[in-house]
This record gives structure tokens, C-alpha cells and sequence, in this order.
């Protein structure tokens, strides 16, 4: 892919310059002085003066950690700290009636057990709800998103939003707020899954960033928050490859920097669904930590791991790290629970 120089990279992004996604063409899109969220290190949450590498691990506390989950956050931690980066642990917990109880002590006994340590306190999303609403703010100003009316009946099984509150100028109280996309491909290149392309109006159409019920969504929160993060890398399950165009796009409305991607592949289970809390993955067992280190090095086909202490072991994976050996698929072979 050939270098280009992206209107909205700032001094501090010269490393994402490999991996910029295709300059938006679209006039949907505001002049760069519309926004004032430009984007220096220094002026954002992150405490880290440069920002070559930061990654991070984000779960949701719907459920415990699985394997899936193990995987995830065992990758992410290897590559950022490989690369000397910085690693940081998320939770994302906007979504209020999916939180299941007790997950999220789950999560964070999980994260002390296997020993990843986050390099900054742990940031909750349910706290930055008024964060979410200003940049909301700043779309709206832009008249990038708009109130939409439609109900699931209206909406039916449509797949793609027709766009028919678009030009309605509704209020947004009590609305789904929809953001605009554009007709135009959005692609990135990704080490393990290749180059990704989607175009959102023709495989989508304008999607929710908060929902009539006033939860904001998942995408909204994702994107604002690996900003003012700093975050540079995003290392997750191949099932969220569908969001990534999403997310891009709104990055690009804005101005913020191009984000790496890579995704891995996934854990199935004997059925042949991928791990995850519906299917009730069994959750990690913190007692057997070690052994699901040594389990999780493996599945991502990285040499083997000495059964020791999670943090001599976390060590070992970060010393014999190389990505070049994940398999390029988007399914690990074996079977999980
Ligand atoms: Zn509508």
C-alpha cells in the first residue's frame, strides 16, 4: 500500500504512516478546524510522553473471562510489550442490562491472577458517559449524526439502514442518534487477516452510536476512548473485524489518528462455535493459571512455556514473542472449552 500523507495526522502519528486507511473523500466530512480534539500526547489522558506503541485489552463484563478472552488479552500484552509499548486494561461496561454480576470482579481477578498488569489505572466506560456526550456534541455540530424515529417493526430484517431519518431533522431526546457514512470503501490492512475493505453505505448504511434507550454504543465509546487513551494498536478477535471499518470512519469524522489492527483468530469449542459467553465458554480458572498460559502460548503456536509463576511465565511469552507464527486465520484448529 502506498505511503500517503493523511490530513489529520499530527506530529506524534509519523508511525502510523505504514498503515493508513484511504483518505476519506467524502463532503460529508468537516474541515479539519471543526474540531478541536487535535490530538497531541501530551494533552491526553495517557501519562506517556511518546506514543510509539500503546495497545490494550478491553473486555466487557457480560460474562467471565473464557479462553477466547485469555487469548485476547495474552496477545495484545505480548505485542505491546515486545514492541517496548505500554499496555493498558479497559472495561467496557456501557452496555447496563447485558452486565452480568459479578463479572467484573471476575475480570479483574483474572488480570491479577495471570499477571497482566495494566501500565495505567483501569479505566471503567460507565464512568465517561458525559465524555461520550460531548463528542456526540461535537458530531452533531458537524452534522455528522441525526435522530432517528424508526422502531425494530419499521426497521424489520433489514440489514441496511435506508437512511430514511436522515434528512428529517428530528430532535435527538429520546431518539436512536444515527452517525452518517459515506459511499467510499474503507480499508485497512491487517498483519494477520490481510487487507480488509468495506463500504459502509452499501453493506450498512448509517449506524447507531447511542441507542433510543440513551445507552451509547458500543463503536462510540470503543473509538473515543483508544484516543484519549492514546492508544496506537488494537489486538482483538477476528469476530470484530466487522467493526473496525466502523470505527475507522468515525475516527476519520474525528480527526482522530489511524489505529494499527490486527485480529486474531478464534477459540472454538467442540461444536465449532467460538468461545464466548453465550455459549457458555467455561470461565478461566484463576487456580490454574499457569497451565492456561502455557495453553493459550500454543493455541497462538509461540513456543512453549515453562510452567512457573504467571509473571516469570508472562516474561518468557513477551522474550519469545512472534507474531509471524500466529496462524493467518480467522479460526484456531483444536478444540477449546
Ligand atoms: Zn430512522
Amino acid at each position: 500500500m502506498p505511503k500517503k500523507h493523511h490530513p489529520t495526522a499530527g506530529q506524534d502519528s509519523a508511525v502510523f504512516l505504514d498503515h493508513l486507511p484511504e483518505k476519506p473523500r467524502s463532503s460529508l466530512l468537516p474541515q479539519q478546524n471543526d474540531v478541536s480534539l487535535n490530538r497531541s500526547c501530551a494533552t491526553i489522558e495517557t501519562v506517556f510522553p511518546r506514543c510509539s506503541y500503546i495497545g490494550r485489552f478491553a473486555p466487557s463484563p457480560t460474562g467471565p473471562l473464557h479462553f477466547g478472552s485469555l487469548i485476547t488479552a495474552f496477545a495484545s500484552y505480548c505485542e505491546a510489550k515486545s514492541h517496548g509499548g505500554k499496555w493498558l486494561v479497559r472495561i467496557e461496561d456501557t452496555d447496563i442490562p447485558r452486565i452480568y454480576p459479578h463479572s467484573e470482579s471476575h475480570i479483574l481477578a483474572c488480570l491479577e491472577a495471570f499477571h497482566f498488569e495494566s501500565d495505567a489505572p483501569i479505566l471503567f466506560q460507565k464512568d465517561r458517559l458525559e465524555i461520550y456526550e460531548d463528542v456526540l456534541l461535537q458530531l452533531q455540530q458537524n452534522d455528522l449524526i441525526y435522530a432517528c424515529q424508526c422502531t425494530r417493526k419499521i426497521l424489520g430484517s433489514n440489514a441496511i439502514y435506508s437512511g430514511t431519518c436522515r434528512n428529517l431533522k428530528l430532535p435527538f431526546a429520546h431518539q436512536a442518534i444515527r452517525l452518517k457514512v459515506a459511499d467510499q470503501d474503507i480499508c485497512f490492512e491487517d498483519p494477520l487477516q490481510g487487507r480488509h475493505c468495506s463500504n459502509l453505505q452499501q453493506d450498512l448504511g448509517d449506524f447507531i452510536l447511542k441507542r433510543r434507550d440513551g445507552i451509547i454504543s458500543y463503536q462510540l465509546a470503543v473509538v473515543v476512548d483508544d484516543y484519549l487513551q492514546g492508544v496506537t494498536h488494537v489486538v482483538r478477535g477476528a469476530d470484530l473485524l466487522d467493526n473496525t471499518a466502523r470505527q475507522i470512519w468515525l475516527g476519520q469524522c474525528l480527526h482522530y489518528p489511524p489505529l494499527h489492527y490486527m485480529h486474531l483468530p478464534l477459540a472454538m469449542n467442540r461444536q465449532g462455535q467460538k468461545l464466548s459467553k453465550q455459549n457458555l465458554a467455561h470461565a478461566l480458572d484463576i487456580k490454574q493459571a499457569p497451565f492456561l498460559l502455557a495453553q493459550a502460548a500454543q493455541a497462538l503456536q509461540q513456543p512453549a512455556l515453562d510452567l512457573d509463576h504467571p509473571e516469570i511465565m508472562l516474561k518468557q511469552a513477551v522474550q519469545q514473542w512472534n507474531r509471524d507464527l500466529i496462524p493467518k486465520q480467522q479460526q484456531l484448529t483444536g478444540n477449546y472449552l
